[in-house]
């Protein structure tokens, strides 16, 4: 097998790791910018050429309608979730529906996937650590978030597929910063991961005994993260700079999107020092010429203000995932942050506030993930000569069932459990004579199927004809280690059987 690498597909960022076979230690691949996160931004030009990375963002101020960042908050969604909803209005660029209802992007007038653009980062990434390593870079294991439903894990392998990498394994972002931080496997432990990145808010419940890594809880807000953080910046120097000059900047995007980088670099900024100052000379062009932003004073304590309810927000899934796990804050042994807003003091207050305990940020918090993917991808290449150390179970983060008699739902895997994993449940026709049944197959917590996502269907035909309830028909769930979802359904008497591996709605989709 060629090289695999250990990718961080993030939202804001991504970073690629591998395990050196000469050390046998993971190590961050630089870019071709020699950088070791590369945005995750893509810019098309009216040419078709494609702009990657820094590059990209750079690309951003000139070119707002056609570069894209944050495309793996609509990854896998539909048009019609609010939170793609919620998100088309901030976006300086086009948010549309494809035909099949599934949120896209429009380029130069062409619809293109989420996972399309992603695949543009990977891409960029795979050559990136072809050119470094001077070898070809055939495979790679790619985290999620582990609150990725099934749609969000399919399409992420599809993006992979489409750079032309072998996706060996999904592996969940928290778990992959765990494995990148050592720790005493001689002792149980219960290991909290809080992860806030760009775009995610992930906290994820661990615990280490004997070698065994088991993921005991996870949840968290697959919409918290550093990207809103900066939208609130930008509306209020929007606002500061109405009041200073009387001119909106609402619909100019050319401006909105530096103030974006303003806004990201104040936060940045703020971490480190108590107030910082935003100029931006030139920020648009007024009736008797150029207008300026200047901001002599911006204090951490106005921030952080601003930010109060973002803050607040991270209590909710900490208070949840200990329920889950059924574990308290005393239980609780090591606190790991992850994430690069994990640098700013006032989230890991919160942190420590919520867990119990002071945050460790051994590894980098911007690389953690991606050295994680690499032991991982060294593993599942078979390249290090050595035993894997650790064992790794993961957890399902959505229930999985199906339809039943009016519209209930019927769970075959509940969520939290430990994946892979295989669920039969059997279940009887309903009416006389009924030769086929749809299995309709949903995820979600709601005990109906209204309040829950529809993933996708098969059909069962062929059945003897018989009186309602004495033909059987079993159902398997088996989830594999990506938390990829395949459904079969069998008819024990005539051994019929049907099968899918659940791809994204289509059209007909509710
Ligand atoms: P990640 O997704 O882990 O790369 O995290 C990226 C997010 O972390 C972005 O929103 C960054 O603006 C934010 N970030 C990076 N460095 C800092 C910092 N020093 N202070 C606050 N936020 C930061």
């Amino acid at each position: 097998m060629g090289i695999v690498l250990g990718i961080d597909l993030g939202t804001t960022n991504s970073c690629m790791a591998r395990v050196d076979p000469a050390t046998g230690h993971a190590q961050v691949l630089p870019n071709r910018e020699g950088e070791r996160t590369t945005p995750s931004v893509v810019s098309f030009d009216a040419s078709g050429k494609v702009t990657v990375g820094t590059a990209a963002r750079r690309q951003g101020a000139l070119n707002p309608r056609n570069t894209f960042f944050g495309v793996k908050r609509l990854i896998g969604r539909r048009f019609s979730d609010p939170a793609v909803q919620q998100l088309r209005r901030l976006l300086p660029y086009e948010v549309v529906a494809d035909p099949a209802g599934n949120a896209a992007v429009r380029v130069h007038g062409q619809l293109l996937s989420p996972a399309e653009v992603s695949s543009h980062v990977l891409r960029y990434l795979k050559e990136s650590a072809e050119a470094h390593l001077g070898e070809p870079v055939d495979g790679a294991v790619i985290t999620v978030p582990a609150y990725f439903d099934e749609v969000q894990r399919q399409e992420t392998k599809n993006a992979g597929q489409r750079a032309g990498l072998t996706v060996h394994r999904l592996l969940n972002e928290p778990t992959a910063a765990m494995l990148a931080c050592r720790f005493d496997e001689s002792h149980p432990e219960n290991i909290a991961v809080f992860d806030l990145g760009g775009g995610t808010f992930d906290i994820s419940l661990l615990h280490v005994e004997d070698e065994v890594v088991q993921v005991l809880a996870t949840c968290g807000d697959n919409f918290l993260g550093g990207d809103n953080f900066d939208e609130i910046v930008v509306e209020a120097l929007r606002r500061i700079f109405l009041k200073q000059t009387g001119l909106d900047l609402a619909s100019d995007p050319a401006a909105l999107w530096r103030l974006k980088e303003a806004a990201e670099s104040t936060k940045r900024a703020l971490s480190e020092v108590e107030q910082t100052t935003v100029d931006m000379p030139f920020l648009a062009q007024g009736a008797e010429g150029p207008l300026h932003l200047s901001i002599p004073s911006f204090p951490r304590s106005l921030f952080e203000n601003l930010v109060g309810k973002e803050l607040e927000r991270l209590r909710g899934p900490c208070d949840q995932v200990l329920q889950d796990a059924d574990l308290k804050v005393g239980d609780i042994h090591r606190v790991i942050l992850v994430g690069g807003m994990t640098r700013m003091p006032a989230v890991r207050a919160r942190a420590e506030q919520y867990l119990g305990r002071p945050g460790e940020r051994t590894v980098n918090p911007d690389e953690a993930v991606a050295l994680g993917a690499a032991l991982e991808a060294d593993i599942v290449a078979g390249t290090s000569d050595e035993q894997p150390q650790v064992l790794l179970l993961d957890v399902l983060s959505r229930s999985l069932g199906v339809r039943t008699e009016g519209g209930r739902f019927s769970v075959l895997i509940p969520r939290n459990t430990t994946i892979p994993a295989r669920e039969t449940k059997v279940f009887a026709t309903t009416f006389d004579h009924q030769t086929h049944v749809d299995i309709e197959v949903y995820q979600g917590e709601a005990s109906t199927v209204d309040g829950n996502r529809y993933l996708g269907e098969l059909q069962l035909a062929g059945l003897p004809a018989a009186p309602g309830g004495t033909v059987r028909v079993a159902v398997d769930f088996t989830i594999d280690a990506d938390g990829i979802l395949h459904v079969t359904a069998r008819e024990p008497a005539t051994g019929r059987k049907a099968e899918a591996r659940l791809r994204p709605p289509t059209a007909s989709s509710p």
